[in-house]
């Protein structure tokens, strides 16, 4: 049996703790398997990216992991003009590659470069300095498929997608998406962000291949398509490893969070969970029909709250309630501001049901725990991947008057008691129960994800002939 060297893999995350947590996860697994592992992060002037802190945490969690923090590249005269942070974080990463050249070309070696979405343009480092270069895609691989076929279809469309309303649009791989179901960077086609987007995604088979975060049974459709090259016609497809669900660990340490004991009072599956990411916001209005409804459904409840973004005040939360609902519903609700540890609650056995996002990572925890989903989409691609979680996984349902501009406490109330109490609700929870069985097996030793990733180990093995490293 041929005996696999220590490799050196240099990680390199998009700005922002949320690309650098499913780095670090992927780091683990390098490291399980005997290889170094090294993080650049580039360390932006602008406070709400990845900061030295955030980085020094994760470190002293990680002591095997080395991280290196690259200068920031100095401010631009574009800046103030970009139209989306998007624009501004891929133009600040691109001219981070003159830090993230020295750093390569200093390392007595390097075997590859992990990158991800927005860092594409390290393609040009990585093609100079002869490195094999991949990206770890932190979202659904329907949402690649897409990608991939996006540069062949967009240009052909009658219209940027905005105007195209319900028309459903046919990808390779993926349910037919309305137009109006894509992702938010991509509606309107003479959008410099639009436009920007498609050179990445243009540039993105440039990679040696794809570290995706989910499991061949989840998307078996996508992956397939991927793998027969119908997403890139005339051009070769990336090879695309499975590798999840890679979902952070729940804490098992400190302080345990008090809605967790409220949760431990509460029967088995008999709780609603609603949380709507890192960013998810209501206005007032939509609160209230969101309160009203929980409060008509009879259900228990477990909510994650923000105030409304156009107040500041946190006097306004209580506010923005329905008079009376919280003492009306203390016996069954638990209101929780800002943050709860979702991935914990998830795993709860009190929790029946999950209101979510659709950011993919909450998608992956809901999969992993077992809970079916009430999918009500907010921004970027969670549209996208309502789609994938409703027609093609079939693990959740819509809320369907997220397109509308309120979603109704009528809707709420139908929707909670379809997935609580239902023959709709029971069949979705068997359908979760395999998935999350599959989850599980994906990542044992000789399931697809860890299959998948010695796969991607040997391709790296073979890269060392593939390239000469010219340092
Ligand atoms: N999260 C959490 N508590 C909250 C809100 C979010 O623990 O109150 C975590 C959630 O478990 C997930 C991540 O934050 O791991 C959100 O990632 P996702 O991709 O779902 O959405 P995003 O925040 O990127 O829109």
């Amino acid at each position: 049996m041929a005996v696999m060297m220590q490799k050196t893999v240099v990680l390199y995350p998009s700005l922002g703790v949320g690309h650098l947590n499913p780095m670090v996860e992927l780091a683990k697994l390098f490291l399980h398997r005997g290889h170094a592992v090294i993080i650049a992060v580039v360390n932006p002037p602008d406070k709400d990216a990845v900061s030295a802190d955030a980085v020094a945490r994760l470190a002293a969690a990680n002591p095997a992991i080395t991280f290196r923090l690259l200068p920031a590249p100095s401010s631009s005269d574009e800046e103030e003009h970009f139209s989306s942070p998007i624009l501004k974080t891929i133009d600040v990463l691109r001219r981070a590659n003159a830090e993230l050249r020295e750093l390569l070309r200093a390392l007595p070696a390097v075997d590859a470069l992990v990158v991800n979405m927005f860092c594409v343009d390290a393609l040009d480092v990585t093609a100079d300095l002869a490195i094999p270069a991949y990206f770890l895609y932190a979202s659904a691989v329907g949402d690649l498929a897409i990608m991939f076929h996006l540069p062949y279809y967009y240009p052909a469309a009658p219209s940027s997608f905005k105007d195209m309303g319900t028309t459903p649009l046919h990808f390779p791989g993926v349910p037919p998406i309305r137009a109006l179901d894509m992702s938010t960077t991509m509606l309107d086609r003479e959008s410099d962000i639009a436009k920007e987007r498609l050179r990445q995604y243009t540039r993105m088979p440039e990679a040696r291949g794809f570290l995706a975060n989910s499991f061949d049974w989840l998307e078996s459709r996508a992956l397939e398509a991927l793998r027969h090259g119908v997403c890139t016609p005339g051009r070769s497809t990336p090879p695309v490893y499975c590798i999840g669900p890679l979902v952070l660990p729940a804490q098992t340490s400190g302080e345990r969070h008090p809605c967790l004991q409220w949760l431990d009072a509460q029967p088995e599956r008999s709780v609603v969970f609603l949380c709507f990411g890192s960013l998810g916001t209501f206005s007032a209005a939509q609160l209230g029909e969101v309160a009203r409804g929980l409060e008509k459904s009879g259900h228990r409840f477990l909510w994650v709250v923000r105030n409304p973004p156009e107040h500041k005040d946190e006097s306004v939360l209580e506010a923005s309630l329905p008079e009376g609902f919280l003492e009306k519903t203390a016996d069954r609700g638990f209101v929780v501001k800002n943050w709860a540890p979702q991935a914990e609650v998830l795993q709860h056995g009190a929790v029946g049901a999950f209101v979510t996002h659709c950011g993919w990572n909450s998608v992956l925890e809901g999969i992993v725990s077992g809970v079916p989903m009430i999918c009500w989409p907010l921004y970027a691609e969670q549209r996208m991947n309502k789609v994938h979680v409703v027609e093609e996984m079939k693990v959740g349902v819509a809320m369907e008057g997220y397109e509308k501009e309120i979603v109704k406490a009528e809707e709420v109330e139908a929707k909670v008691r379809l997935v609580m109490a239902s023959e709709e609700g029971n069949k979705l929870r068997k359908r979760l129960s395999v998935a999350k069985k599959m989850a599980a097996d994906a990542l044992k030793k000789g399931g697809s994800s860890d299959m998948a990733f010695e796969e991607f180990l040997r391709d790296l093995e073979k890269c060392s002939s593939d390239y000469k490293k010219t340092m």
